[in-house]
């Protein structure tokens, strides 16, 4: 006898569960009945089946039976919080350079600035000593 396998869509006639109309989430039996049917059983037969047999009951059970869902849903968390940050250390790294950049661009306007004050500086010095000679010694 073959383990019984979890399908999450059957692949053989009837495609659903052997006692319900589930034809998702089903355990394959591997048992084949006249005329082709394959046996498969759903997860609320199946926990029907276990109840009956007093296997486990209630809150406790389904709580169990949910747990994969959960840690499905919590793995999808951590991937959308991963993203999140993979963003915004990508805006962060980015908005750092360009502030390198203004930083960078700044440090030569600065430059520039005082290249211009010595320039005027002594364009104005000259023109003073200009003035103050007069036009006869300047002549
Ligand atoms: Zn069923």
């Amino acid at each position: 006898m073959n383990e019984w396998v979890k399908v999450d869509v059957p692949t053989q006639f009837p495609m659903r569960c052997t006692t319900c109309q589930n034809a998702k989430d089903l355990l394959d039996t591997w048992v084949e009945l006249p005329g082709g049917w394959r046996v498969y059983y759903c997860k609320n037969c199946a926990r029907m089946a276990a109840r009956a047999f007093g296997w486990s009951r209630g809150k406790e059970q389904d709580r169990l039976a949910n747990a994969t869902d959960v840690l499905a849903e919590k793995d999808k968390e951590i991937a959308d919080y991963k993203r999140l940050y993979e963003d915004a250390r990508e805006r962060t790294t980015m908005l750092v350079a360009d502030g390198n950049a203004k930083a960078d661009h700044i440090v030569f306007l600065e430059g520039r600035l005082e290249q211009l004050t010595q320039r005027l500086t002594s364009e104005s010095r000259s023109l003073l000593e200009l003035v103050n000679t007069g036009p006869e010694e300047a002549a």
